[in-house]
């Protein structure tokens, strides 16, 4: 069997449509625009790309946006007081404040220092607390984008077995939390695994849903699944460049010997990448939405 391939790309550009609509719903109907306010520190180039493109999504959507740019040995007492400032700026909706932060910085502080209302990104620990005990809040953008996927090519969580391997803030536990809600979209019985993990196998053999969140390329290999598993693979690893530089990714799944066993999967790039940065926006639109007493 020859699985079917879960188009994040697909999924992603019907939600940036709903986003889009509701953009203009907001500004015709309540005169409010949804605002991103995007802070880099430092020219991490990685990072300039990632920044730029949430402006360039902004555009394309009608939410407007600011893009802060702070040299690399920006103190810390200064990003706090442009947070700080964010946070007062009716304009502003949403604040991301891109990672990986300079090391002379305490990356904690600075997204703590957040207003919880302002949390797109949704690693505030109020997010993560209302995440955990199931109350709405802004979820984390790639654990939600897998969800949403899931949902939106019919793949039921209810009852699943799901295996995750890797435990990381912003993509293990948070997905593993959401699958376990009681909730619609939801409802799973929910394994982690990570580097300590005994026999990994015998757990992702399990798996009616297995998701691949390890940073290791082609990791999970077709011998470590069951017949018609539905694959999520989060990986998103550089194997190598084009002769014009350009990146070639590899997912954490062999892809190719797994579809083979697979009944659906997510190829990279195309799977979850795509659905990460849609999620940014509709958690900004959400945000502003409930600032104006709408939500
Ligand atoms: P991370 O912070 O490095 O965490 C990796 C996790 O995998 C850790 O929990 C680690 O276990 C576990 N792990 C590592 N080696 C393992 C092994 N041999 N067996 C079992 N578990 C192992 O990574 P991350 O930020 O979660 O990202 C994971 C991957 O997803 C990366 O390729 C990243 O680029 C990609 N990613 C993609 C998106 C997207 O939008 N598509 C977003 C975020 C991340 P320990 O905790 O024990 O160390």
């Amino acid at each position: 069997m020859t699985a079917r391939i879960i188009s994040g790309t697909e999924i992603a550009r019907q939600i940036t449509e709903e986003v889009r609509q509701e953009v203009a719903d907001l500004k015709t109907h309540h005169g409010v625009t949804p605002g991103l306010a995007t802070v880099l520190v430092g020219a991490d180039p990685a990072s300039q790309v990632y920044v730029g493109s949430k402006v360039k999504m902004c555009q394309n959507l009608g939410i407007y946006s600011e893009r802060i740019d702070l040299p690399a040995d920006t103190i810390e007492e200064k990003l706090l007081a442009c947070v700080r400032e964010l946070n007062g700026n009716p304009r502003i909706h949403g604040i991301l404040v891109q990672v990986p932060l300079p090391k002379h910085i305490n990356e904690a502080k600075v997204l703590f220092a957040i207003d919880p209302a302002k949390d797109v990104d949704g690693f505030h620990p109020v997010s993560v607390g209302r995440m955990v005990i199931g109350e709405p809040g802004f979820l984390p953008c790639t654990p939600h984008g897998i969800q949403v996927l899931l949902e939106r090519s019919g793949i039921k969580t209810d009852g699943a077995e799901v295996v995750v391997v890797g435990r990381s803030n912003i993509v293990g536990k948070p997905i593993a939390n959401i699958l376990l809600q009681k909730a619609a979209g939801a409802n799973a019985t929910v394994t982690i695994c990570h580097s300590a993990t005994r026999d990994i196998a015998s757990h992702t053999r399990r798996a009616d849903i297995l998701i691949a969140a390890i940073g290791k390329p082609r990791y999970i290999t077709a011998d470590m699944v069951k017949e018609g598993v539905v694959v999520i693979d989060v990986g998103t690893n550089e194997i190598g460049r084009t002769a014009e530089g350009k990146r070639i990714l590899a997912g954490d799944v062999d892809f190719e010997a797994v579809k083979e066993k697979a009944g659906a999967i997510t190829p990279v790039p195309g799977g979850v990448g795509p659905m990460t940065i849609i999620m940014l926006m509709a958690n900004t639109v959400r945000a502003a939405r409930m600032a104006a007493g709408l939500d």
